[in-house]
């Protein structure tokens, strides 16, 4: 095991920053970012058999199964740039992922990870996801401001769309479901290393606080980072 080798788990409801989040984590701590969600809507672009199963669940809000998440998630550990660490965006979803990941990890000689859960307030997820949208060539992320944005995307002026599952009845199955194995997953891991950010603040601020959870903001430096980074914030 790396000495600072580190596995961290994303937790927060859809809409909490989480993608956000680890893409700028993901640099400042230079660990990839592993998206569960990405994986998956890249299959369903693909066309593959996996893509053509998991694409009437995702639209749907519902989830896709735990054997076939494993499945998904367990090589994408095996491979060389996870030997650092790794951000786990979107997984574990459900206690039974969370123990397969547990064995996984240990099988594979890694840390047991650092656990943050993104906490937002229901209406606040509400306005946050009506805002989301996705570049449908590169799959950037962008908020949308009042009414002054234009609908291209900042980085190949591709054309910018809501997400296939952003439609207020997949919202409102997505959060449910969330709740209801969140609920599950914070037993899980309470006792563990977790630790609890308030995703409601400004993505720098919430960055702030990942960081003096991770260790200390003088660990890594995030005054000189946090400014560099803004320009990568949906939110
Ligand atoms: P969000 O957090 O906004 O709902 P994600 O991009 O993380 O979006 O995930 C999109 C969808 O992909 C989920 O609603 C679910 O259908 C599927 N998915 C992603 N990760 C998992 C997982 N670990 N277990 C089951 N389904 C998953």
């Amino acid at each position: 095991m790396l000495v600072d080798q580190r596995v961290l788990v994303f937790l927060g409801p859809p809409g909490s920053g989480k993608g956000t989040q680890s893409a700028k984590l993901s640099q400042v701590l230079q660990i990839p970012a592993i998206s569960t969600g990405e994986i998956l809507r890249h299959e369903c672009q693909s066309g593959s058999e996996l893509g053509r199963t998991v694409h009437a669940v995702m639209t749907s809000g519902g989830l896709v199964s735990d054997d076939l998440m494993n499945q998904v998630v367990a090589p994408r550990l095996e491979q060389r740039d996870c030997e650092v660490g790794c951000i786990l965006d979107g997984y574990p979803r459900t206690v039974s992922q969370a123990r397969f990941l547990r064995d996984f990890l240990e099988r594979l000689g890694m840390p047991q990870p650092t656990v943050l859960d993104f906490a937002v307030s229901a209406k606040e997820i509400v306005t946050r996801l009506s805002r989301r949208r996705q570049c449908v060539e590169c799959g950037k992320i962008f908020s949308l401001g009042a009414g002054r944005d234009a609908l291209r995307c900042a980085l190949d002026g591709s054309a910018l769309i809501p997400r296939a599952d952003d439609h207020p009845r997949a919202i409102r199955a997505r959060l449910n479901l969330y709740n209801r194995n969140a609920r599950q997953l914070r037993g899980y891991y309470r006792r563990q290393d977790y630790h609890r950010i308030d995703a409601a603040q400004s993505p720098d601020r919430v960055l702030h606080d990942v960081l003096i959870a991770l260790g200390g903001a003088g660990r890594y430096p995030v005054q000189k980072i946090a400014p560099a980074l803004r320009a990568t914030a949906a939110y």
